[in-house]
């Protein structure tokens, strides 16, 4: 209810100053160049951004919505988004036009599932949300560490998780915070860090039994030279960036391998990520390789290849300052960190110490309440809605 007010009371802000705003979808065929034609912004625009604004906008995916506001019948902004937290402004200002990054406003609603197992854990669960989401979801928090399949009647799943809206609409993944699954009277609880990885209330990484079905893109490199992020302020810049994909900086002509088994959904030039490859695999992951110096010999669109095998070649070109393997991951189109994918096989159980600890101890505390509470009834996906960050009335 108080989104839908919000939403109304922005429509007849609006309204009164003469101002429109219309969504349109970015469609698959049109370039960025051509879309700056198409509204008649000045090109320049584009070749004035630096490099890693360039690389970004690569990150615009086909069938994306995107808004165009007006005010008198004249363009005052366009807004992009290239990811879950930042769109890409365009602003008609009176020098011209200029472009930056800035972050999506979005509401945060934070929402419970608490259901009684009758028949079995996917059955119900998928009964009660009307989707197969959650089940996929809770089978990767747990990665296969947790027995489902012994789940029986009177046994109780709870899932809190986050849904953002975007002007009043949903907007992206919900995101599992915090969630229990009570087999036989056992609570299998798991808890989301900022490492985007589960971890037990005591600390421990659920991955014990987890099979490794991605590998790192490259047998050998020198280091990470960046991180994955959704969103991060450029302190010198004042602007906000992202880097969405692990970049390897490496020597030239090292072997770059398929994360995993799949089959080529794409290779060519990919405007600042310059030479490069995106493998489809299951579950609607998709993998990407850029800034290659060349193609392995025999790739192509279409074709079969096997985790491992030799797909190109390390690279600078496209929008790249010296040596390295730009890799990113996508899961349903949306690009997730690559390091919560890549796993190494190892038989040690990981458990987390000091800060990282404090933090999920911090976590449990908040949650253990709200387990408590939900656990005596059932509440399923629509009910028990609290926002976290919008204005306190
Ligand atoms: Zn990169």
């Amino acid at each position: 209810m108080p989104l839908k007010l919000l939403f109304t009371l922005f429509s007849l802000v609006l309204f009164l100053q003469n101002l429109s705003a219309k969504d349109y979808k970015w469609n698959a065929k049109m370039t960025f160049l051509t879309f700056l034609e198409n509204h008649n912004i000045p090109l320049k625009t584009y070749y004035n951004m630096d490099r890693e604004d360039k690389e970004l906008i690569q990150e615009i995916r086909a069938g994306q919505t995107y808004s165009i506001n007006k005010k008198n019948g004249e363009i005052v902004n366009i807004t992009i988004p290239i990811s879950d937290e930042l769109m890409l402004e365009l602003k008609n200002a009176k020098k011209g036009y200029t472009a930056k990054y800035v972050p999506i406003p979005y509401a945060i609603v934070e929402k419970t599932i608490s259901i009684q197992i009758k028949n079995s854990f996917e059955k119900d669960l998928k009964k009660a949300t009307k989707t197969s989401y959650y089940t996929k979801e809770l089978k990767e928090v747990y990665s296969k560490s947790i027995p489902f399949k012994k789940m029986k009647k009177g046994d109780r799943i709870i899932i809190f998780y986050t849904q953002k809206y975007r002007n009043g609409k949903v907007f992206s993944s919900p995101v599992i915070q915090a969630c229990l699954i009570e087999i036989n009277k056992k609570p299998f609880y798991g808890f989301l860090l900022d490492d985007d990885k589960y971890y037990d209330s005591l600390g421990k990484k659920y991955e014990r039994t987890y099979h490794s079905t991605f590998i790192r893109p490259l047998r050998k490199f020198k280091r990470i030279s960046s991180y994955f992020t959704y969103k991060r302020f450029h302190p010198i810049l004042k602007r906000y960036r992202a880097h969405l994909g692990i970049d390897y900086a490496a020597r030239p002509g090292r072997a770059i391998v398929a994360s995993s088994s799949g089959t080529i959904s794409f290779k060519g030039w990919k405007g600042g990520y310059g030479r490069a490859i995106k493998i489809k695999h299951s579950n609607g992951i998709e993998t990407l390789y850029a800034h290659m110096r060349a193609w392995a010999k025999g790739m192509r669109k279409g074709r079969k290849v096997k985790q491992g095998q030799t797909i190109g070649y390390v690279g600078t070109s496209g929008r790249s300052t010296g040596p390295h393997l730009h890799f990113g991951l996508y899961k349903n189109g949306k690009a997730v960190n690559p390091g919560r994918y890549i796993r190494k096989k190892t038989a040690t159980v990981v458990k987390l110490k000091g800060k990282k600890y404090q933090k999920l101890r911090k976590l449990v505390k908040k949650y253990r309440p709200q387990f408590k509470e939900s656990k005596s009834k059932t509440i399923l996906k629509e009910k028990s809605e609290e926002c976290l960050n919008c204005l306190k009335k």
